[in-house]
């Protein structure tokens, strides 16, 4: 319960501490007075950084910024012209769930979301940094007003204030869209010590999404241009293999064999290299040489699975899970074992 109170706090002592033309729920209240016990996460105001750019307040409660409407307030952040938003939390969830997930799929889903990006954003905040999220999918997605749709507000509302909690505090609500079957621990997607909840499941729930399986292929010189010298070194092509999977099934090394030598890279800095958009998730079924790697014109062919880190909560799994008439409360027991549904 202290990591709750210590969050509750950090977030109202920001909204007075960032600018006095925030105008919040708990203005002019100090962190002292500030009891968290009183608070819901409905009242609790989030800072957003969006970015250099001049914002014009619309009223009291709206402003526009880049050509977009925003709910909240802003100020201009210390040393330049970053805007940083102020919104109340729940408002911030109004646009990022629909961002984040098709507001036609089913309530239990968008239900699911909306907790998620409730208690990722709690358990985000950081008083020590003069914004507590970024509006793009290094945190959550956020354009504002005009992405907003009533299914997914009408998810915001029927949860608001729910968050998801591990032994009394918010838990690490991670998602992505699709795990391919197996979702990923934390500790080897991110390294860090292994967390319960975030262990990996088996998800028989995503199979709808087209991101479940799927096949590329990339010119064998791409792995020159990422890897550079130490392709190079290997003389003429001759392999490439995943030495090692995890739990999951995701490659943590793939070895790339020369007549001269061979590579091994690691499994993230593989996707990384090649590109993410080549490479949807490290859930790799096969990889190979298509033709003969030496010559001109060689390719690399890969079958994989899935979209994202695949860590947390799998949200095609979420539509899956809901569409068989899965509660919120019964996707996010799921995929993350242990956690249950709070207040905040
Ligand atoms: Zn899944």
């Amino acid at each position: 319960m202290r990591r709750r109170a210590f969050v509750t706090s950090s977030l109202a002592f920001a909204a007075v501490g960032l600018s006095v033309r925030s105008r919040t729920a708990y203005a002019g209240q100090s962190d002292d007075e500030f009891d968290p016990a009183s608070a819901t996460a409905r009242g609790q105001a989030l800072r957003v950084l969006l970015g250099r750019g001049d914002a014009r307040a619309i009223d009291g409660s709206t402003f526009w910024f880049r050509g977009r409407r925003y709910r909240g307030t802003f100020s201009y952040a210390a040393g330049g012209g970053r805007v940083v938003s102020v919104v109340p939390l729940e408002q911030y969830l109004y646009s990022v769930v629909p961002r984040e997930m098709p507001p036609s799929w089913p309530f239990a889903a968008l239900a699911a979301q909306a907790i998620a990006a409730r208690t990722y954003v709690l358990q985000r905040s950081n008083p020590r940094r003069e914004y507590d999220v970024v509006p793009s999918e290094v945190d959550q997605v956020y354009t504002g007003i005009d992405a907003e749709n009533p299914a997914s507000t009408g998810a915001v509302d029927r949860t608001a204030g729910a968050v998801l909690r591990f032994d009394g505090s918010f838990a690490q609500a991670v998602y992505s869209s699709c795990c391919g079957g197996h979702t990923e621990s934390s500790a080897d997607a991110w390294g860090g010590a292994p967390l319960s909840y975030l262990g990996g499941v088996i998800c028989p729930y995503c199979t709808a999404s087209p991101w479940y399986r799927w096949s590329r292929s990339f010119h064998a010189r791409r792995l020159r241009a990422a890897f550079g010298s130490k392709i190079a070194a290997l003389g003429p092509l001759r392999s490439i293999n995943i030495a090692e999977r995890d739990a999951s099934g995701r490659a943590r090394y793939v070895d790339i064999a020369g007549a001269d030598g061979a590579f091994r890279s690691e499994g993230s800095a593989f996707r990384l290299a090649v590109g993410p958009r080549i490479l949807p998730s490290l859930l790799l079924v096969s990889i190979a040489f298509a033709g003969d790697p030496a010559q001109a014109g060689a390719r690399v062919a890969i079958e994989g699975g899935g979209l994202g880190h695949g860590v947390g909560l799998c949200q095609w799994g979420a539509r899956g899970m809901a569409v068989a008439g899965a509660s919120a409360d019964t996707i996010l027991n799921f995929y993350f074992p242990g956690t249950h549904v709070g207040d905040d």
